[in-house]
């Protein structure tokens, strides 16, 4: 147990608590990606969370793809 929170794992809010670690780590928010959370993986073998990339414009940029603007020539 520890000794500054009294609990085991530790509190959150403990300056002891250490995070678990994760084995993928989100491109965009740079956060681990724990167990249960969604995720994509790109072409590129690049993992981010689903809910970072809902937005289309980043799952577009995180896809690889410019966004381009069309233009009459
Ligand atoms: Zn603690
Ligand atoms: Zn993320």
């Amino acid at each position: 147990m520890c000794e500054i929170c009294r609990s085991y794992p530790c509190h959150p809010r403990c300056p002891n608590y250490i995070p678990p670690k994760a084995s993928h780590y989100c491109s965009i928010c740079k956060e681990g990606i724990y167990d249960g959370e969604e995720y994509i993986e790109n072409d590129y073998g690049k993992y981010a969370h689903w809910d970072c990339v809902n937005y289309g414009r980043d799952l577009i940029k995180f896809l690889g793809y410019e966004i381009n603007t069309m233009e009459d020539e």
